[in-house]
């Protein structure tokens, strides 16, 4: 197998340098076990935290091993009674061409529902992530106004999605003209505001002039200077949920960040209601979310929009591009053909 690994750990932004290029022999599979060919390799923002060696929900990858990530992948040869050659499965298959993996381990897809590659965005841990977020953190209800960060991104275009399904009013914050453009005219946000051009004060004036019954929920998945800007348009008793932070993820801006003291008062004064969640203490309501939101995708409420790389050397440049906001959508590395 061709497989990427970990060369060395970041300090900062990760560079080229941090990955490595390596052919690994693999053994034979065991029973239970299937090898696999790697079609698609989703590339996700927590990465850059499984690239530190800190204390986190999950471990950190080991230099020298094989970098993690969810893939779709074709089965091989099987030892296992759930799959047969030929069978498209999922899971956490790593950054390789090629694996041997447990079948219990993988879940299998059926290719006629949708786009295999879904099952790492809209159909996936993304688009779980953005369900489990506005449904089980946020409660989110028809007719409240939600803002989302990062709003065009694998979770954040399916959150604004699926409040636009619930009939909420939904704006949304993105990086640059582009994305915002595209935020309104196929998403459907009702108005999207740009994080690059103004500073934190001006983002927050644009907001509050597009939200003139306040803002009820905050989906949150950068930190920084949108941060600064929503809290203090959000409503008496508004709620946020607490996805990711992806403009400190290198450590960047972390100095100039809002002081805790002011965000903490904040919290406080607006009786607000912040809630930290990892999807994947939502997985057990994995299938309520597929009977949902797979028909969305399949009549068109629910755009897909993928941002694809072709090749597996050049995961690393997709993974630094897409922590920088370089990606447009789901970001994905065609590894193999299909
Ligand atoms: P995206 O597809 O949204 O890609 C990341 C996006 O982050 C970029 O495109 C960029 O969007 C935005 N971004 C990067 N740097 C900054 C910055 N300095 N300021 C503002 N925005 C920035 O990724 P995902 O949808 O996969 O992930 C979105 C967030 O959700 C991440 O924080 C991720 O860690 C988190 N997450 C959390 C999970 C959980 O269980 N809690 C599960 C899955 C994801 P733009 O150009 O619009 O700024």
């Amino acid at each position: 197998a061709t497989a990427i690994t970990l060369a060395s750990r970041p300090s900062g932004k990760p560079t080229p340098d941090n990955f490595k290029q390596e052919e690994l022999e693999l053994g034979d599979p065991g029973t239970g076990e299937l090898l696999v060919r790697v079609i698609w390799l989703s590339l996700d923002p927590y990465m850059r935290g499984r690239m530190d060696d800190a204390k986190s929900y999950a471990d950190p990858v080991a230099i020298g091993d094989v970098m993690e990530g969810g893939a779709v992948a074709e089965v091989l040869v099987s030892n296992h009674d759930g799959y047969a050659a030929g069978d498209i499965v999922t899971g956490q298959i790593g950054w390789t061409s090629h694996a041997v993996v447990s079948g219990d381990e993988l879940r299998k897809l059926d290719p006629a529902i949708a786009p295999i590659s879904t099952a790492l965005g809209v159909l996936g841990m993304p688009g779980m992530t953005a369900w489990a977020g506005l449904n089980e953190i946020l409660k989110a209800k028809e007719g409240e106004t939600i803002l989302v960060s990062a709003a065009t991104g694998a979770v954040g275009g399916v959150v604004g999605q699926l409040a636009k399904a619930k009939g909420m009013r939904f704006l949304g914050v993105a990086g640059g003209a582009e994305k915002c453009a595209y935020a309104t005219e196929t998403l459907g946000y009702d108005a999207c505001f740009d994080h690059y051009a103004p500073d934190a004060r001006e983002l927050r004036r644009q907001i509050a002039g597009a939200a003139p019954d306040g803002v009820d929920c905050y989906f949150e998945n950068v930190g920084g200077k949108t941060l600064e800007a929503v809290t203090p348009v959000l409503n008496t008793y508004g709620r946020i949920a607490l996805c990711g932070m992806i403009a400190w993820y290198s450590g960047a801006g972390v100095a100039e960040a809002m002081p805790l003291p002011k965000m903490w008062r904040t919290i406080l004064t607006q009786r607000l209601r912040v809630q930290g969640f990892i999807v994947t203490d939502h997985f057990d309501r994995f299938g309520d979310f597929l009977r949902e939101v797979a028909p969305m995708v399949g009549d068109g409420r629910v755009a897909v929009k993928e941002d694809v790389t072709e090749g597996l050397e050049n995961a690393p440049a997709a993974f630094i591009e897409m922590l920088g906001g370089g990606n447009f959508g789901k970001t994905l590395v065609r590894v193999g053909p299909y």
